[in-house]
């Protein structure tokens, strides 16, 4: 069993990604807590239908999952592995987060039940070329496609490690593209922005402008692809000194054990209130 020392001296030189670096911003202590500390951590049933939605969405852009009814098995499979290792953790799904008026038990059926629909949308969005992102001996690199695309980034000395989900061509530019099964878009496109970084020094070619698809988003009424579906993001606002910023400041204070509470709305959602002693209800 590691200890949170062990855990601390870990974090200390392992490569920050943008989930760390979201996690430290929103509230140092949950950090603390969640990463560090281990405490007991309240599962909640949306990670699965991400986790399903992303898993079925790679497997399509692979070419191993042409259809949605190809798809949806290997979403659900998805799905039940992740509720099952959560259950573990948390048997009685009464003490699992709620989806507003849902609690654990009718939220989990609900969600799987859901899965066809979030991949259906998705299908329905028409989408530029994948790239073929270069592979291999950099002399005579081989090309893969940009699905799940592994990055590694060093801003000024702070190594950033991530996976982006596709990198697509527009025109001699390239687009991060990001899928969310959430139904927040998220409004800091910093995560898009990171995978413009990599995109950019990877290719050589221009990154302006990243994308959000939101599979939870219903097209129109007339059955067309609406704004909710599809946001875009100008990437030109946020320059990489700003990125560098952002993770060297996460990464001095993780390494100084910084661990102060940011109590405020985020503590509706966090998965270690019932162990702090800062939360807001
Ligand atoms: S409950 Fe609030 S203050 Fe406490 S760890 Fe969570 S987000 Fe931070």
């Amino acid at each position: 069993m590691t200890t949170p020392n062990e855990k601390w001296e870990q974090y200390k030189t392992r490569p920050r990604s943008w989930s760390q670096l979201t996690s430290y911003e929103s509230c140092p202590h949950a950090f603390y807590l969640e990463r560090i500390a281990k405490v007991w951590s309240r599962p909640a049933a949306w990670f699965a239908t991400g986790l399903g939605v992303h898993t079925a969405v790679e497997a399509h852009e692979k070419g191993e999952a042409p259809t949605v009814d190809d798809m949806l098995p290997v979403a659900q499979e998805a799905f039940r592995q992740d509720i099952n290792t959560r259950l573990e953790s948390t048997p009685n799904a009464e003490y699992w987060q709620s989806s507003g008026t849902y609690h654990g038990p009718t939220d989990i059926p609900r969600r799987y039940n859901d899965l066809r629909r979030h991949l259906e949308n998705y299908l329905m969005i028409p989408k530029g070329p994948i790239w073929m992102a270069p592979e291999g001996d950099p002399a005579d690199p081989g090309r893969t496609p940009a699905v799940e695309w592994p990055i590694e980034l060093d801003l000024d000395g702070v190594q950033v490690i991530g996976s982006a989900d596709q990198i697509r061509e527009d025109g001699d530019d390239l687009v991060p593209v990001d899928v969310k099964a959430g139904s927040q878009t998220p409004e800091d496109p910093g995560q898009l922005a990171t995978y413009a970084e990599a995109a950019r020094r990877g290719s050589g070619r221009s990154v302006t402008k990243g994308v959000y698809i939101m599979t939870a988003k219903p097209p129109t009424k007339t059955g067309r692809v609406s704004k909710a579906q599809v946001v875009e993001k100008d990437l030109t606002v946020i320059p990489v000194e700003t990125l560098t910023a952002r993770f060297h400041a996460a990464d001095e204070g993780i390494k100084a054990g910084n661990w102060d509470p940011k109590p405020g709305h985020q503590c509706r959602r966090c998965s270690v209130a019932s162990s702090c002693d800062f939360v807001v209800r």
